[in-house]
């Protein structure tokens, strides 16, 4: 997490009456350097990670971004292969920041879109943020030479629910089969969300709207430790993924960490206790320390 600010304030996340002009942000000297992230991330890479996702908050937000993805992208396994770098957005200042994101060597890219209407997606960012200007986000990066988006959509029954076949057809008919759209179980994610049990919509029930676009048949899982279940629609081969992480949790096979703003690692998204790796880098620790 490269930034704990964000411009949007949805509701699931951060919401407008916790997050006010009253919240205190982390000041910028509290914030890993991206020389110690890349550091960090170097140490990871040692020990056998080959998945770095950047994300925040909103990490576009972070001023020149892209300087991290090129010292990310510089990395190297054991085996001598890059790692796979992806980025997660809420997409508004994409189409400013696409080009250069994919020239500093950003491999993938995930763009969250709640709704297809702008009238709900307004009201879920809370910020009045249009749709076509996230859309317009995606184009870019599409034209600046990233293969496929994923588009995450996180559903809650009562306020988005309605959205989930027009989302698809419009997706699918503006970008044929280079978006895949993939739809998140809302989660409780802090005691800040007011979440509800009877707000989250099944992923099974997501599926079984979905068939009302046409038939679809299950995909194999493309990697150990996957959040999404993929399914393809029979007619237009069309990828769609379902992230059930409420009724069917995955911690068995989580083989994730996350290393916070402020330089925590944090083993699990709902741990409350993260180890303290900036108090290490800045006390001057060497990287066999940092490493064990
Ligand atoms: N700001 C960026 C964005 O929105 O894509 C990156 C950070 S955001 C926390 C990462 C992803 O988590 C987004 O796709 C967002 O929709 C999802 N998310 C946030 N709160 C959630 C919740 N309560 N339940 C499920 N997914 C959630
Ligand atoms: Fe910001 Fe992303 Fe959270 Fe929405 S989900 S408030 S865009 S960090």
């Amino acid at each position: 997490s490269v930034t704990d600010r964000c411009n949007f304030r949805c509701s699931y996340c951060m919401p407008k009456e916790v997050f006010d002009s009253h919240y205190t942000f982390l000041p910028h000297a509290e914030l890993l350097s991206f020389e110690e992230i890349a550091r960090l991330a170097r140490l990871f890479a040692d020990a056998g990670v080959r998945k770095l996702r950047l994300t925040g908050g909103e990490p576009l937000l972070r001023k020149n971004l892209e300087h991290l993805v090129e010292l990310l992208a510089a990395l190297r396994t054991p085996a001598g292969a890059p790692l796979d770098i992806t980025l997660t957005t809420n997409g508004s200042l994409l189409a400013r920041k696409a080009a250069a994101l994919k020239a500093a060597g950003l491999g993938r890219l995930t763009v969250s879109l709640d709704a297809i209407d702008d009238a709900v997606f307004r009201r879920m960012n809370d910020v009045d943020f249009a749709v076509e200007d996230v859309l317009a986000g995606i184009d870019a990066a599409l034209a600046a030479g990233f293969p496929a988006i994923k588009v995450n959509m996180v559903v809650k029954k009562g306020t988005n629910d309605d959205q989930i076949v027009p989302l698809a057809r419009a997706l699918h008919a503006r970008y044929g089969n280079a978006a895949v759209l993939r739809f998140i179980e809302y989660m409780d994610v802090g005691s800040t969300n007011g979440w509800r049990l009877d707000e989250v919509l099944p992923s099974h029930e997501v599926l079984a709207r979905l068939r009302e676009i046409g038939p679809l048949a299950a995909l194999p899982a493309s990697a150990a430790g996957e959040t999404a279940q993929r399914w393809r629609f029979e007619g237009t081969g069309q990828e769609i993924g379902l992230v059930s992480s409420v009724t069917q949790a995955f911690c068995g096979d989580c083989n994730r960490a996350r290393l916070a703003t402020d330089g925590r690692l944090y083993l699990c998204l709902f741990a409350s206790h993260g180890h303290d790796l900036r108090a290490l880098l800045r006390g001057g620790a060497d990287d066999a320390a940092i490493a064990g």
